[in-house]
């Protein structure tokens, strides 16, 4: 206190020593001309051990020559200013240590000498709640974002669903009311193939409609993330005439589908249900997008530790400039756009199989066939 001791009074001294923030004096060469408890605590020092050293000795290393600037410039100028707000402002404790502050200037004569003051706060605290707060903040943000995407895709799930029901319902159930009239013509005991012919239109368009249900709510759960997969070791062949029996139930005229060779002896562990679900998707879309008097054929390929089923078929193909797109949800090619279909099967197909360690590729080429191939771990 020596600076101050005949200036001003007392009172003034217990002022300066009693506020809890730490003021620093410095004349116009950045010497420290006094400091108070406070600051010399907040520093790391004894409380005269800082008079006559440079302010430099209290500003961390690499922020020196940047504020050697500042406060020329301030001495210059001279006008009460706060630092430290809005920008990063920095101490330096005794002990190497840094900390943040912010820091209050204001310029006094004395004597016809300039001087600054500058009362200087700790605001490690306060930085600490601010940048937990932006944290949580930040965190909140991007939970709130992706739930409400989440919210964004089961609303545009719901309106697909509705406008794809009102399109794609409306032709099976037509076939199948009109199918059911008929069958109540055919009175007679002879015409029973015309009856059983029905019964097989209206089975296979019942099942149409319970597939697209099934996608829809197979998409449902695993946008929500409730997919519980069930794993079990079943033989591959019991799936395998389980999807060609079903998809023979609706060939084209003269359509076949060719069995895999050699596979009873195959057993895997894998869901079954989702085996069922990505066969039956893959084997009625071959069947589905080949003309007459074609044949699909199921090959499999045992290999270490994988086990590769292909779908072959000989039918339409899909276009060169539309292969990229084709497991996109909803995406259906320009040339089948007048078969039925919804373009949700091989996206699920495919999400399944990513969930399951699995995989599927393809190669295809307008107008000569496609081969879909998947990928399933057998460890
Ligand atoms: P959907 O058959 O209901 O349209 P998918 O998701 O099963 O939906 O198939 C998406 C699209 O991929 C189909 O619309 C079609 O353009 C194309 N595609 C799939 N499989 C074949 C195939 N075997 N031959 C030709 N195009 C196919």
């Amino acid at each position: 206190m020596e600076f101050f001791k005949d200036k001003f009074s007392e009172v003034f001294e217990t002022i300066f020593e009693s506020v809890s923030e730490g003021i620093i004096v410095v004349n116009t060469n950045q010497k420290i001309a006094t400091v108070n408890g406070a600051a010399a605590e907040m520093f790391g020092y004894e409380h005269n051990e800082l008079v006559g050293l440079p302010l430099d000795t209290l500003i961390p290393k690499d922020y020196r020559k940047q504020h050697k600037g500042h406060v020329s410039k301030f001495m210059e100028h001279s006008d009460k200013r706060k630092m430290g707000k809005g920008r990063d402002l920095y101490g330096a404790r005794k002990d190497g240590t840094s900390f943040p502050v912010e820091a209050g200037l204001n310029p006094f004569m004395v004597e016809g000498r300039r001087y600054v003051m500058a009362i200087v706060t700790d605001i490690t605290d306060r930085k600490n709640y601010t940048e937990n707060l932006e944290r949580t903040v930040r965190e909140r943000t991007s939970q709130l974002t992706e739930a409400l995407e989440k919210e964004k895709d089961l609303n545009e799930l719901k309106t697909k669903f509705l406008s794809l029901v009102s399109h794609e319902f409306k032709t099976p159930l037509s076939g199948i009311l009109t199918s059911a009239t008929l069958i109540g013509k055919y009175t007679e005991t002879v015409q029973q193939q015309k009856r059983e012919k029905h019964l097989r239109t209206i089975q296979n368009k019942v099942k149409y409609l319970n597939n697209i249900i099934n996608d829809f709510l197979s998409i449902e759960r695993l946008e929500s993330g409730k997919v519980n997969y069930k794993f079990s070791s079943f033989p591959l062949s019991k799936v395998i005439n389980e999807v060609i029996y079903d998809a023979n139930t609706h060939l084209k005229e003269g359509q076949k589908i060719l069995y895999p060779e050699q596979i009873d002896a195959i057993e895997i562990d894998f869901d079954e249900k989702i085996l069922v679900l990505v066969l039956t998707n893959l084997v009625n879309n071959a069947v589905k997008y080949s003309p007459e008097h074609t044949e699909v054929a199921v090959k499999v390929i045992p290999r270490d530790k994988e086990l590769d089923i292909a779908v072959i078929d000989q039918g339409i193909g899909i276009p060169n400039e539309e292969q990229k797109f084709i497991f996109n949800r909803y995406f259906r090619a320009a040339n089948v756009l007048t078969n039925q279909g919804t373009g949700i099967g091989l996206n699920i197909v495919k999400s399944h199989l990513q969930n399951l360690g699995g995989s599927i590729t393809f190669s295809s080429e307008e107008g000569k066939g496609s081969i879909f191939t998947i990928t399933i771990p057998t460890p």
